[in-house]
């Protein structure tokens, strides 16, 4: 069938200026605040790895346009399955019937730790899938107490703000009662220093001290994302839950940025811990940059919500289903989990070695294409280099690259590329590193 000749007064006006000035007019002050580089970036196309700006130059994206894309910009195989289902049926609401979401949560449920009991909730966001996870685990344990770790990030809803640990992102408003935050374990800057022990002792002391001792459950990021590319040690997360499970709590793990074979050794990033969590949290690459969530849990922990309805308006939909099941498609095809642990292995090892010329690189950390460099002041101190990572980060966009600053203290350069980043890629990275670290250094 040939489609229909659409005639469209929508008109777009690609001038900075206009941009620029509309955004800042009709944008909500919390939505425009954000602006990473100084001067604006305006993009305009993506494929694969890359980005292209409105005057057509090129970058490649060290972003994933905040770790959406993970099996690349405009990926053919996603984009075919999005658009053949966005027009045979664009919506269709969870009371009806359809074998597109249906079929992508059997196949979710095929990625999750075999016998074990899974089912899927499938919601728009993070945000919303980092609430119902807290809903959950308050239904199914009948308690209200909830562990989460300093530097945490879990969204921007009453329920994912109250959860983070992140000063910047919590706003003036009661946060939901009942959460205690314990230190993260991170080991180049954590308050307990390195080692696992005294982070899993603070866990303990958080639950008989500051909740009731029975606990609703704890949530975890295995590689904290905003945090500062944080990467959980060997142990913790393990010796955590065992913890909150001899508390009564549930185990929720948040992999909204950490999943989809982004750290390279797993598909999900909780299975090198050793650990099965009640519930699991996925948004952002699963969709490949369309809006999806899911929460994924043990049916026994799920069905404790079973006496009433709950549902998110696009939980599942169609094509947002269509597109995350082309994106399992795509990362077995073109092995894409193994490709993101032999470029990130790659391009760690390289920017491990900038060590040696610029005293400014604190630590290079990460995993598979989850990778940060922290800036510090001075190696022996740690102190925070925020103005200079600012410098830094300004000039990788002159470079050609799209980076991230993150982290508490504004002083992590963050590194989560489209999985497809190439080996052929690398050279011009790190080139770009070297020449924005001298500048930066030369000023
Ligand atoms: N968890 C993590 C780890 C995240 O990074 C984010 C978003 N940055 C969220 C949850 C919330 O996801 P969303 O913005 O889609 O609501």
């Amino acid at each position: 069938m040939n489609a229909p000749h659409v005639h469209s007064s929508l008109d777009i006006d690609w001038s900075t200026e206009a941009i620029v000035d509309r955004r800042n007019r009709f944008y909500s002050a919390s939505q425009r605040k954000f602006v990473p580089y100084k001067e604006p970036l305006i993009l305009k196309r993506g494929r694969g790895q890359y980005v292209w700006d409105e005057k057509d130059r090129k970058y490649i994206d060290l972003l994933g346009m905040n770790l959406c894309i993970s099996v690349g910009h405009a990926h053919p195989q996603v984009v075919k399955a999005a658009t053949e289902q966005v027009s045979e049926l664009t919506h269709c609401t969870t009371m009806f019937y359809h074998p597109v979401p249906a079929q992508y949560a059997e196949e979710l449920v095929a990625t999750m730790p075999a016998g074990h009991d899974w089912v899927v909730h499938f919601t728009n966001s993070g945000a919303e899938a980092i609430d119902l996870a807290l809903l959950m685990a308050r239904s199914h344990t009948g308690s209200i107490d909830m562990l989460a770790l300093g530097s945490s990030y879990h969204g921007a809803t009453f329920g994912a703000q109250s959860v983070t640990g992140i000063a910047g992102f919590r706003h003036q408003v009661p946060q939901l009662g009942g959460v205690t935050f314990v230190a993260e374990p991170n080991q180049y800057r954590g308050v307990h220093g390195e080692g696992v022990q005294p982070y899993l002792n603070e866990v303990e002391r958080a639950i008989s001290s500051s909740t009731s001792g029975r606990l609703a459950g704890m949530i975890i990021e295995p590689v904290q994302g905003y945090g500062g590319i944080v990467p959980m040690p060997a142990g913790y997360i393990a010796g955590a839950f065992e913890r909150v499970r001899a508390a009564g709590g549930v185990c929720i793990i948040d992999e909204v940025q950490s999943g989809v074979g982004r750290t390279g050794d797993a598909f999900w990033a909780f299975e090198s811990h050793g650990v099965v969590p009640d519930i699991v949290v996925v948004a952002k690459g699963v969709g490949n940059g369309i809006p999806l969530g899911a929460v994924i849990a043990r049916r026994a922990v799920a069905e404790s919500m079973a006496d009433k309805f709950l549902f998110h308006t696009y939980g599942a939909n169609p094509v947002a289903c269509a597109a995350g099941r082309a994106v399992l498609e795509v990362m077995r095809d073109e092995r894409l989990q193994e490709n993101a642990a032999k470029v990130g292995g790659a391009l760690k090892e390289r920017l491990q070695e900038l060590k040696k010329d610029f005293p400014l690189i604190g630590d290079v950390r990460g995993q598979g294409l989850m990778l940060a460099i922290e800036l510090v002041k001075d190696r022996a101190t740690k102190e925070p280099a925020p103005e200079a990572t600012l410098q830094v980060f300004e000039e990788t966009r002159r470079q050609g690259l799209v980076a991230s600053r993150s982290g508490p203290y504004r002083n992590v350069i963050r590194m989560c590329p489209p999985l497809c980043l190439s080996m052929a890629d690398l050279d011009n990275v790190v080139d770009s590193f070297v020449r924005s670290f001298r500048m930066a250094t030369s000023c």
